[in-house]
């Protein structure tokens, strides 16, 4: 006799009906499905979700209900410690089975792993699947089985394993739970900011949900790609994909993105991989890279992988840290990058990479400073990216940047944004000064900032540090780390 008793599917990041082995699992089970998510705030401690992705989160789960209520079914919410909502749920469904895409963050391995045990002592048919990975972080591995600390070995690696398996198709039906369940009332969860509500620039520029995944996939592959290699690096244009808040919550599945990617370069060029693709793709297996960092390194977030750098002399400057938050360094480059971040809780990856680095070296403040900024800021804010990336910047973390390579921000302003688009749109004060000063408005002759409408300390700061004094001190403090 089949099992005809329910099968209890937790949704956690991984919020798409696409592609999704967990829920083709339950559906292929044939009984009835019950879609769970459970608030567990109380489990990720000091990593729940910050402000901006609860916001995100808020959105991808109503535009969840709403594709399911398509499938025929509804989303059951809950909140609480995991283990005590499913152990209730399994308990008013009698459901049999408990499925789920595997998590990677270290407190959810663990906490996963005792739920897991926990119900194989019932004899419930638990099961979890790959369904936010091209391939897991014990599947890429070198020759020694060992995890791989460099980057450039790894891509090839994964290369070398040939296209990931096919995604698979969204089911079109799904069969509701008999009786209705109880759930909470997303608007209860309190995800949305209210008072005050700083959430207009995001809404102005996302779309949350499978749906909104889906087109700016499809955009992406259309219109971007071709010159991705090209013009990545160029804040000002549109060249990347800004996939990463759907990537993070699972509304697309980096499989689904590897085969279109590949399809698309095909229809394209007559090549499985070409330029954009292959650049694109291995952007993609950072992501990958990453997670296997983080699953090697359960610390990972919160201690410097190259241990003497715990011993860094970091300074503590409040002041320092609030005018980098608020984008009020004096440096544009840096300002316009934390602005954007504020205004669209995204930013570019060029300018990411120059704000840490400033935050870093020329402030000399902690990269885990940073770190929780991003995550509280980010709606892509995602353990094992944010942490390994800030690592990497900090030159403690794998395959780093070396720490004595200090970004300098106006030679990086004028190298990425040479027109200057992106600083004249995020820090509009400076709009009508000259191309030629416009990334060091210091040196720009009194005649040329009064034009501009610009007066230095007042409608737009002084730079709170000068970059080659803060540059000495950097190398000065890495020495003290050495002679240790
Ligand atoms: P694309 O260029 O279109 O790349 C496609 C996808 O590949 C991205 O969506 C992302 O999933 C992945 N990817 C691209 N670059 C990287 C990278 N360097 N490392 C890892 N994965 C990458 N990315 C996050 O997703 N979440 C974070 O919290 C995060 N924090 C960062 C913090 C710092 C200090 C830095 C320097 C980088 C951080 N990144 C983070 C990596 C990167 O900046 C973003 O993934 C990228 O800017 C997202 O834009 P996109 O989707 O247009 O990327």
């Amino acid at each position: 006799m089949p099992d005809t008793a329910p099968t209890l599917l937790w949704f956690r990041r991984d919020l798409r009906l696409d592609d999704n082995p967990a829920l083709a699992a339950a559906v292929e089970r044939g009984a009835p499905v019950i879609p769970l998510f459970i608030l567990d705030d109380a489990d990720a401690g000091d990593w729940a979700p910050g402000g901006a992705s609860r916001w995100w989160l808020h959105k991808s789960l109503a535009a969840l209900d709403k594709s399911l209520s398509k499938a025929g079914s509804k989303l059951v919410l809950r909140r609480g410690k995991a283990a005590e909502v499913i152990d209730a749920v399994v308990e008013e469904t009698g459901a049999t089975a408990v499925y789920w895409n595997r998590r990677y963050e270290p407190w959810a391995t663990d906490r996963d792993g005792g739920i897991k045990k926990a119900l194989k002592q019932r004899d419930i048919d638990v099961q979890s699947f790959n369904g936010s990975l091209l391939y897991e972080p014990w599947e890429v591995t070198t020759k020694q089985d060992t995890p791989f600390k460099v980057f450039s070995p790894f891509w090839r690696e994964v290369q070398s394993k040939g296209d990931p398996a096919e995604p698979l198709a969204a089911p079109k039906k799904l069969a509701a739970p008999a009786k209705n369940l109880k759930s909470d009332d997303l608007d209860d969860w309190d995800l949305l900011p209210t008072k005050p509500d700083w959430a207009g620039g995001l809404r102005e520029t996302w779309t949350p949900g499978e749906a909104g995944a889906a087109e700016r996939l499809e955009w992406f592959l259309d219109e971007a790609v071709p010159d991705y290699k090209t013009k990545r690096n160029i804040p000002g244009s549109a060249a990347t994909s800004a996939l990463s808040p759907h990537l993070h919550f699972g509304e697309v599945s980096p499989r689904r993105i590897w085969h279109a990617a590949r399809l698309a370069s095909e229809a394209r060029s007559n090549e499985p991989m070409d330029r954009g693709t292959a650049s694109f793709l291995s952007e993609i297996c950072w992501r990958e890279f990453s997670y296997n960092l983080l699953f090697h390194n359960p610390d990972l977030p919160e201690v410097s992988l190259k241990r003497e750098f715990e011993d860094f002399p970091w300074r503590d400057d409040p002041d320092g840290l609030k005018a980098w938050q608020r984008g009020q360094t004096g440096y544009p480059i840096v300002d316009a990058g934390m602005r954007e971040l504020w205004h669209t809780g995204w930013m570019h990856n060029r300018v990411r990479m120059i704000a840490a680095s400033f935050l870093i070296k020329d402030l000399l403040i902690h990269w885990r400073e940073g770190e929780a900024w991003f995550w509280d800021t980010l709606v892509d804010a995602d353990l094992a990216n944010n942490s390994a990336s800030w690592q990497w910047v900090a030159g403690c973390g794998a395959d780093a940047a070396p720490y004595f390579r200090i970004f300098n921000p106006v030679l990086q302003g004028e190298k990425f944004d040479g027109d200057a688009a992106y600083v004249r749109r995020w820090v509009p004060e400076l709009a009508k000064l000259p191309d030629a000063v416009i990334h060091k408005p210091w040196e720009a002759k009194p005649m040329e900032l009064s034009e501009a409408g610009v007066t230095l300390g007042k409608t737009y700061p002084k730079p709170i540090v000068d970059h080659a004094a803060a540059r000495k001190r950097a190398l000065a403090a890495l020495e003290t780390i050495k002679k240790e």
